[in-house]
């Protein structure tokens, strides 16, 4: 195994990777900017670096910072986390030619995957159904027009190196349609540095499910059930659960097997996502590949037992999956609410400030991933995830109503949090009965 790994994150997917390492008896490194001086990932690492100023783009998102850092600390492998440069070809490949191991999949796949018309097109060859749409980038609003003349209103046009829910636009006729194709450009032009997009027909309250895929380099490929993320605000995941409760197991079956057979098809190697959208007549749609481990990847440990980060860290060295398919047997219910410095009655506006007061929920079937403690000054640079809260049960109830406990139990005072939010969704019927729309958020809160 790696003898020291730098991780170039922060909050607590740091404090993740961080524990896992501690239990396979590999060094960490953590690297900081200046306003996570006391943070958690900090503390518990066994070496840490400052890299530069408060801003993402002077520290967590400043390469050649963390190159050097990585050089001085001479590590043999860096673990990206999720966000920041998890999904940064360039950064991959920056790794790769300084002989630094990348914990994730090769620089060609983050490129592949990330191009997500290439990604729809590899998608179709390997026969897994995609939403339909267009064929490729789509470069004027005439084309656009065309293409709305095969699949319909409404569309959604996506960025195509998009992610983390934004350069989207939705629109129902055709003059919505030029004006969410402008925007659409420039949005993406803006966030990612490239312009192209490329359309998809609408589908009305889909589910979001996707499926964890693990694959190392001795050519075994397999999946770990799915997820439910179909609790979401402006694209945004906010509670996330496994199994689904929403699909039957015909669909899950087949869901897992095109999953695995994207990833046998476009060789990749180590963790990843192939999300798919799920229509009111169960039929499936691929709607992207995520090249890393997610925020959520927690409810598919705690069904089936597989530390996913050490899996990463074991196909990144080289060595076979600790687990077979057969062996992966998924029981019982997870569910996980991620608890954000957010006010939910004040339309979600995230708040940092200094958290007067913390106290975790314990007790049985209870797991909190986060980086807080007494006194932590939330910082308004960085993302708004506190903690994440993931409850299991033997079936769904029992994991519903253990998080009820959790939720009641969790003290964070000093900020706004969602934990109001979850207590709504954990109580509301629709939620209960499994049988939830995606608007479900707007619906109780806007
Ligand atoms: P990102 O990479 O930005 O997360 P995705 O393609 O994964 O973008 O889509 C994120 C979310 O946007 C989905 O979970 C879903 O809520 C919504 N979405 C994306 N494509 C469609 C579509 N064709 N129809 C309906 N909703 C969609």
């Amino acid at each position: 195994m790696f003898e020291t790994v730098l991780i170039a994150n922060r909050g607590e997917i740091a404090v993740r990777i961080i524990r896992a390492c501690k239990e396979l008896g590999v060094k960490t490194v953590a690297v900081y900017s200046k306003a996570d001086r006391d943070s958690m990932h900090v503390r518990l690492a066994d070496d840490a670096i400052c890299i530069g100023n408060s801003p993402s783009s002077e520290s967590y998102l400043h390469i050649p910072a963390i190159i050097t850092a990585a050089e001085i600390a001479n590590v043999e492998a860096i673990h990206p986390g999720y966000g920041f440069l998890a999904e940064d070809a360039h950064f991959a490949e920056i790794c790769e030619s300084c002989h630094i191991k990348f914990i994730g999949p090769n620089s060609e796949s983050i490129l592949r995957m990330g191009d997500k018309v290439q990604a729809r097109q590899l998608a179709k060859k390997a026969g897994v159904p995609v939403v339909p749409g267009s064929e490729g980038i789509v470069k004027d609003k005439n084309e656009a027009l065309k293409v709305v003349q095969e699949v319909g209103y409404p569309v959604i046009v996506k960025a195509v190196a998009g992610g983390g829910g934004r350069g989207m636009r939705i629109a129902h006729n055709d003059l919505a349609m030029v004006s969410a194709f402008a925007t659409a450009q420039t949005e993406a032009e803006a966030a990612f540095g490239r312009p192209d997009v490329y359309i998809e027909k609408y589908l009305e309250h889909p589910r979001h499910v996707e499926v964890q895929i693990l694959a190392d380099t001795k050519g075994n490929v397999i999946h770990l059930g799915e997820r439910d993320c179909t609790i979401q605000r402006r694209h945004q995941k906010l509670l996330e659960e496994s199994p689904s409760p929403a699909i039957s197991d015909d669909i899950q079956k087949k869901m897992c097997r095109m999953a695995v057979r994207l990833a046998q098809e476009s060789k990749y190697v180590n963790a990843g996502t192939i999300e798919f959208l799920v229509d009111k007549d169960n039929n499936f749609y691929f709607i992207e590949m995520n090249t890393r481990v997610q925020v959520e990847h927690t409810v598919t440990e705690m069904v089936t037992g597989v530390d996913i980060i050490k899996e990463q860290l074991r196909v990144a060295f080289g060595e076979p999956l600790s687990v077979d398919q057969k062996s992966v047997r998924p029981r019982g219910a997870a569910i996980e609410c991620r608890i954000n410095a957010e006010d939910p009655d004040r339309g979600f506006v995230p708040q940092g400030g200094r958290v007067s007061l913390y106290v975790p929920p314990g007790g049985p079937n209870v797991r909190v991933d986060s980086h807080l403690y007494s006194g932590y000054v939330v910082p308004s640079f960085y993302d708004s995830l506190l903690a994440k809260v993931i409850t299991f049960g033997r079936d769904r109830m029992e994991a519903i109503n253990t998080m009820r406990r959790a939720l009641d139990e969790m003290i964070i005072q000093g900020v706004p949090t969602t934990i109001p939010f979850h207590r709504r969704i954990v109580d509301d019927s629709r939620f209960l009965r499994g049988d939830y729309p995606m608007n479900l958020v707007e619906e109780l809160f806007e």
